[in-house]
């Protein structure tokens, strides 16, 4: 992914400085935080979730639910936020999704999600930042 143009991009030091620790691991190192540790896991108000490295709003949150895992789940992104790759890592074959818009990686996409889509997009909490509804 490292290769595409995307409409945001940043230098490693910009990254460095705009994300915390935790998230540079994650978004730019293709990193996954603890199950269960980030607190937008139990955010049940209306409103809309944001990438941490772009702030293009990618989730809206009717469409989180509860899927045991410990990562912030979602049905469906906001069409076009996001993109998806072929993720060969671990000796598993998983789709990896990233932000369309600045490339920082997210979490992965699984088919067992809930109707009417099937999907589950398992998102690591730190890559998001969360407005709730005005
Ligand atoms: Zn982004």
């Amino acid at each position: 992914m490292d290769a595409q143009n995307f409409p945001v991009t940043r230098t490693d030091a910009e990254w460095r400085e705009r994300l915390s620790e935790e998230q540079y691991y994650i978004m730019r190192q293709h990193g996954t935080e603890r199950p269960g540790s980030c607190a937008l896991l139990h955010e049940k108000r209306p409103g809309t979730f944001s990438c941490a490295g772009c702030d293009t709003p990618l989730f809206a949150a009717t469409l989180k639910f509860e899927s045991g895992t410990g990562w912030p789940s979602f049905n469906d992104p906001i069409p076009g936020s996001v993109e998806t790759t072929t993720d060969r890592s671990h000796g598993m074959v998983r789709t990896e999704v990233h932000c369309a818009t600045c490339g920082s990686h997210l979490g992965h996409v699984f088919p067992d999600g809930p109707p009417p889509t099937g999907l589950r997009y398992c998102i690591n909490g730190v890559a998001l930042n969360f407005t709730p509804e005005a």
